[in-house]
């Protein structure tokens, strides 16, 4: 079995004790991580502590060029991590729509080097014979993130990179379902960085509690559930730490009904299954026009009856299992609440008789809002398709729901479609789209989805603070 541990001040540190990562597809351990403690997490933000001193005046350029050089370390080892990557998450190496590890690894080089290239330019807000008054941007110190298990390399390079790149130096911590390819990353990045500028922790239960609680921490960057995200919010309060939270959400899409259904009913498939659905923001509720309803269901079940389904190291599988034993019990119990709660299987409904964590592919039709899979967020391949007879008021539907990560409308009037997304309560609205994130491109949620944004310039400024220096004349 594999070993693997963990980083702090650019050193190796082993804990003495170990704890196991589970293969999804085979449901059997593939390798040893070390399980750290709070000690371990004391001396992690003590190394990020004292590193940030200097770390923060390295010049922009230099940082500019080590963060490239952290792009190349992950080009250089491609097919180690999407093998990482495909035996901790079970997510397939091609993938669905060509969703996959070797996206995961492929995206994780793409934002690294886009965010490379930003700058945070000085805004003079005045400049006149009374004042010159300039808005400058500074890093906040330590920063702390905490990953989850669906898209974990990439996530984490999302976290750390504009960290970084502003100036800041971190500790993370992985998921303990998938700490694997973010560990190797960090050891590509010790041999790059200055000793304590990055460092990792794995472990769990404690570890992410004293790590968000940490005095010395002065911001933490966290994706993941929103329950968590509630307790880490509280964490922050003692010392009023900066926060980003990304939670999650249970997107809706809504198709109007002009659409050529054979013609967007596979990209609204990809939108909903990729993945297996365990993305933050996949669609997760599909509200069709009564007119169109049973050509949408029964076109969407075609699709989910000829996917390919296995284990993500084979060749031509496009979806895998279920990341956790855990997320699998969701979704089965949520399959179970179906049929109780007035809704019909067109296809799918029950886990795979094999090992691993599989679930079949699932449409469910006939429920509405206010059944458990259309008001909570399945995280799994399973999707209620939801019907509707008036526009407005299928918009007052979508909006309904506490999350508001993304959200989707599909026509093709593109305006009208534009002109309905921006009434959708969400961070990301799409047209004949849903789930699209680009590096340049802020995204974040709204209400119980989180705060900030991550991406671009706009989420660049989330890990700093602003001074504002007055010269008067
Ligand atoms: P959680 O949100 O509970 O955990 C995510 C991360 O937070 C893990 O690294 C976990 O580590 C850590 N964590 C948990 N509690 C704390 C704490 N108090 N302080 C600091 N860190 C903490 O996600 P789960 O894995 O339990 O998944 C549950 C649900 O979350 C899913 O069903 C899904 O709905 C949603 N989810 C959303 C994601 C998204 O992209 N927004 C991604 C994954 C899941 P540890 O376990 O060691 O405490």
């Amino acid at each position: 079995m594999q070993e693997f541990n963990m980083f702090i001040n650019g050193e190796a540190v082993q804990s003495g004790s170990t704890f196991e990562v589970v293969n999804p597809a085979t449901g059997k351990p593939f390798a040893q991580v070390q399980q750290g403690n709070v000690s371990h997490v004391d001396q992690a933000v003590a190394a990020a502590k004292a590193a940030f001193p200097s770390w923060s005046k390295v010049s922009d350029d230099k940082r500019a060029s080590l963060c490239h050089a952290l792009a190349n370390s992950l080009e250089d080892n491609m097919p180690e991590l999407m093998e990482l990557i495909t035996k901790e998450t079970g997510k397939p190496m091609g993938g669905l729509n060509g969703v996959g590890s070797g996206m995961e690894v492929g995206g994780s080089m793409g934002w690294t080097r886009f965010t490379a290239d930003l700058q945070l330019p000085v805004d003079v807000i005045q400049d006149n014979e009374e004042a010159r008054i300039e808005v400058h941007r500074k890093p906040l110190g330590v920063v702390a993130s905490i990953t989850p298990w669906n898209w974990p390399l990439m996530i984490a390079i999302w976290h750390v990179i504009p960290a970084l790149r502003s100036g800041n130096t971190v500790v993370m911590k992985p998921s303990p379902f998938t700490p694997t390819a973010t560990i190797r990353f960090v050891e590509f990045a010790s041999k790059i960085l200055p000793a304590g500028v990055i460092n990792l922790v794995t472990g769990e239960g404690e570890v992410g509690e004293a790590l968000t609680s940490h005095p010395d921490v002065s911001k933490i960057v966290f994706t993941g559930s929103t329950p968590t995200g509630k307790r880490i919010m509280q964490s922050a309060s003692a010392s009023l730490k900066r926060l980003t939270l990304e939670l999650g959400g249970n997107d809706a899409g809504i198709v109007l009904p002009d659409v050529d259904v054979k013609e967007v009913a596979p990209k609204i498939f990809g939108a909903c299954f990729h993945n297996n659905g365990q993305t933050c923001a996949a669609l997760k509720r599909l509200y069709v026009h009564e007119s169109q309803y049973d050509e949408m269901c029964e076109t969407l079940a075609h699709l989910a009856n000829g996917v390919v389904v296995g284990d993500g190291l084979e060749e031509g599988t496009e979806l895998g299992p279920i990341q956790n034993e855990d997320q699998l019990k969701i979704v089965s119990e949520m399959a179970e609440s179906v049929e109780r709660e007035g809704g019909r299987f067109i296809c799918g409904g029950k886990r795979i008789d094999r090992d691993g964590f599989f679930f079949e592919p699932t449409v469910v039709a006939d429920l509405s809002d206010g059944s458990r899979l259309v008001d909570e967020e399945p995280f799994g391949p399973i999707l209620p398709v939801i019907k509707y007879s008036d526009i407005d008021e299928v918009v007052a539907r979508a909006n309904q729901n506490d999350r508001g990560l993304g959200g989707s409308v599909w026509s093709s009037d593109t305006e009208k479609a534009a002109r309905l997304a921006q009434q959708l309560e969400c961070g990301s609205a799409w047209v004949n789209d849903h789930g699209a994130i680009q590096p340049d491109a802020p995204f974040g949620g709204v209400k119980q989805s989180g705060l900030g944004v991550e991406f671009g310039l706009y989420g660049l400024e989330e890990y700093t603070s602003i001074q504002t220096l007055k010269i008067a004349r």
